[in-house]
């Protein structure tokens, strides 16, 4: 049995990635925050299709949490390990900068950015130590060539990127590939309230992503097909350059 932990698996392009990954026969452990009846039907439909999985909620921008419910599940586990981290889990809260509070720039910061810390090191060891591991995370094309209003979102996607390609180099020789995969504008929650017809006009391919054509992406890097990339942004924006 293959373990797989996608955090912010409840709804969106998490849920998307944790379908995708129970499909292709991982046990998906299933991060969320607070949403606990969305994080519930995620598990049911994996169930209803023949997958495997449980939920594990916490707060990933929570250090302690983190350490606590992970460290719980290696205890209880120490046969296994999880071989696939997806780093997911994110909020954006907009602003322009001249506006922008201090609890604005520090909660997108922590959440999106610090995460990435907290829950890659609570995962990495055991990967190393077998030989055999895969972490992918979400990024943003804001965080690769800006976006007005969202300084603190395109900071925290950037600051993933630039400690992904830092983290590949470091763990290469172990065979742990690290990559970021980097939507465009997919429809979910995070962006209901952005006007897609205005938005879609700057798209080549012409439409907002799914969730599923994010999580294409991500159980291919999550694959063995996918073993001699690291270091990587691969885009899924239908065209926007970048
Ligand atoms: P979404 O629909 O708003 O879902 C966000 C997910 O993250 C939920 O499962 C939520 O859990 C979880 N989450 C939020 N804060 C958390 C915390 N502190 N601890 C644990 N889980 C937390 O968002 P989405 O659109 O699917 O976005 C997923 C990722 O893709 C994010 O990193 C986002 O920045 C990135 N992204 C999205 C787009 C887009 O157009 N949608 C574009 C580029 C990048 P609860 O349900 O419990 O709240």
């Amino acid at each position: 049995m293959k373990f797989a932990l996608v955090t912010g698996a409840s709804r969106g392009i998490g849920k998307a990635i944790a379908q995708k990954l129970a499909g292709d026969g991982f046990y998906v452990l299933l991060n969320y925050h607070t949403n606990r009846v969305a994080a519930e039907e995620t598990l049911r439909e994996i169930l209803d299709h023949g997958g495997q999985g449980e939920l594990l909620p916490f707060d990933v921008s929570d250090n302690a949490q983190v350490e606590t419910v992970l460290g719980a599940w290696a205890e209880r586990n120490p046969d296994n390990y999880i071989e696939v981290l997806v780093n997911n889990a994110g909020i954006r809260d907009d602003g322009l900068m001249v506006f922008m509070s201090v609890d604005q720039w520090k909660n997108v910061i922590s959440t999106n950015l610090d995460s990435f810390f907290y829950v890659t090191r609570q995962v990495l060891q055991p990967m190393l130590i077998r030989k055999q591991g895969r972490i992918i995370s979400i990024v943003s094309l804001s965080g690769q060539k800006g976006q007005p209003g969202q300084t603190n979102y395109s900071a925290a996607k950037a600051g993933i990127i630039g400690a992904s390609k830092s983290l590949a180099m470091e763990i290469g020789k172990k065979k742990v590939t690290v990559n970021c995969v980097s939507p465009g504008f997919i429809e979910t929650d995070m962006t209901k309230d952005l006007d897609a017809e205005l938005l879609k006009k700057l798209v080549p391919l012409n439409r907002f992503g799914t969730p599923d054509d994010v999580a294409e992406v991500v159980g291919f890097l999550a694959s063995p097909e996918s073993k001699y990339i690291t270091g990587e942004v691969i885009s899924v924006n239908g065209g926007i350059y970048s």
